[in-house]
């Protein structure tokens, strides 16, 4: 007799899709909210020569105390509170997720928002309840404040940017939320590096406040580390649930490198934040185009007339890639396109304007 997979694994398991990621060789890629610069060469090869160095036969710092260390000291993390790492922050959702999942359990999180709150939840086995933004894609406080009610649920996440919005929530609502709920508030800042504001004063004001970084978008989305940080009472549990040595010796070495010369990567981040506002100014001079403002490193712009499949479709042909987001209600013929040089910004608006006409 033979075995098929709905014997043996859980029957969500055949109703959901791998995460897929389109391939992208020869393509001017603008779809993941990658950093577009490399770094100079120099750096490169000290760099290279620091990983020549790594013990490769001994596991690496379980804590990584080093690296937490330089970690508190670049991002002024308060003493009274702890860290944790993640092979990416994706990880941090996951081991969040995991570590609420009682069988009545609930997720909160606004729509449109990163599809990983969703998607991790739902297959570890959590119910997820979600509050659509306004039509201008703010926060309706009063209705998630409703939700909290019905749902009591155990985590909120907010992408403050948010993710596919750019947009960033006011200090005062997510406070009210925080203050509101009886749950965890996970602040996700993965586009700080663009942002005007950070709410790290939050996570200190309030011991149900958390807060998840990573270093993908600001360079180093190859490397996979993201942390969280907040209140030893809730981390020490999480980190129960850390696979051990969960932060390779190459990454924690490279990301302790990446540390020492910041400047580098906070310069690229200013050029990206300039070249945003330029490509801004280019998407709003066409008209058919409805941009959003956007406090991270992309840009959510909607189609008024044409159809985003078409457009979208038709920059394909053109090798370039972008992100096509118009599944969600709220995003109908909406696109997304990750800020890259000027070069790349250039081909991309060209192209855009070929496949509008
Ligand atoms: N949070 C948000 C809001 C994101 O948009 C992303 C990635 N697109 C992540 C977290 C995950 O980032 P990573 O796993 O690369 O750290």
């Amino acid at each position: 007799m033979t075995i098929t997979p709905q014997d043996l694994l859980r029957p969500e398991l055949a109703n959901m899709h791998a995460y897929y990621v389109p391939d992208s060789d020869g393509f001017v890629k603008l779809d993941a909210m990658e950093n577009p610069y490399s770094l100079p060469v120099e750096l490169r090869e000290k760099w290279a020569s620091l990983l020549k160095s790594v013990e490769l036969n001994r596991y690496p710092d379980p804590q990584a105390n080093d690296l937490k260390q330089a970690l508190r000291t670049q991002f002024s993390i308060s003493d009274k509170h702890e860290l944790i790492f993640g092979n990416g922050s994706d990880e941090l959702i996951q081991m969040l997720a995991l570590a609420i999942a009682k069988p009545d359990a609930c997720v909160l999180t606004v729509t449109p928002s990163f599809s990983m709150y969703k998607l991790i939840s739902e297959f570890i086995g959590v119910r997820v309840a979600e509050v659509p933004l306004t039509e201008t894609f703010s926060l309706q406080v009063d209705k998630i404040c409703e939700a909290i009610n019905e749902n009591k649920p155990s985590i909120i996440f907010l992408a403050c940017p948010n993710n596919p919005t750019g947009t960033l929530w006011s200090i005062e609502d997510v406070e009210k939320i925080i203050q509101k709920t009886q749950g965890l508030v996970v602040i996700d800042e993965a586009y700080a590096p663009f942002s005007s504001f950070s709410m790290i004063s939050l996570v200190d004001k309030y011991s149900n406040a958390l807060m998840l970084r990573t270093f993908s978008k600001m360079g180093l989305a190859g490397l996979r580390f993201g942390w969280l940080a907040g209140a030893e009472k809730w981390l020490n549990e999480l980190n129960k649930l850390r696979l051990p040595y969960n932060i390779n010796a190459l990454t924690q070495a490279s990301i302790q490198f990446a540390l020492e010369n910041i400047s580098v990567f906070n310069d690229q981040a200013k050029q990206i934040c300039e070249q945003r506002e330029i490509l801004t100014l280019e998407l709003q001079n066409i008209d058919e185009l409805q941009v959003f403002p956007s406090e991270a490193n992309f840009i959510l712009f909607k189609m008024r007339q044409s159809s985003a499949d078409k457009v979208f479709t038709s920059l394909l042909e053109k090798k370039v890639m972008i992100k096509n987001v118009a599944n969600n209600n709220l995003l109908k013929n909406c696109l997304r396109v990750t800020v890259g040089t000027e070069s790349e910004n250039k081909i991309f608006i060209n192209a855009l304007k070929s496949s509008i006409n």
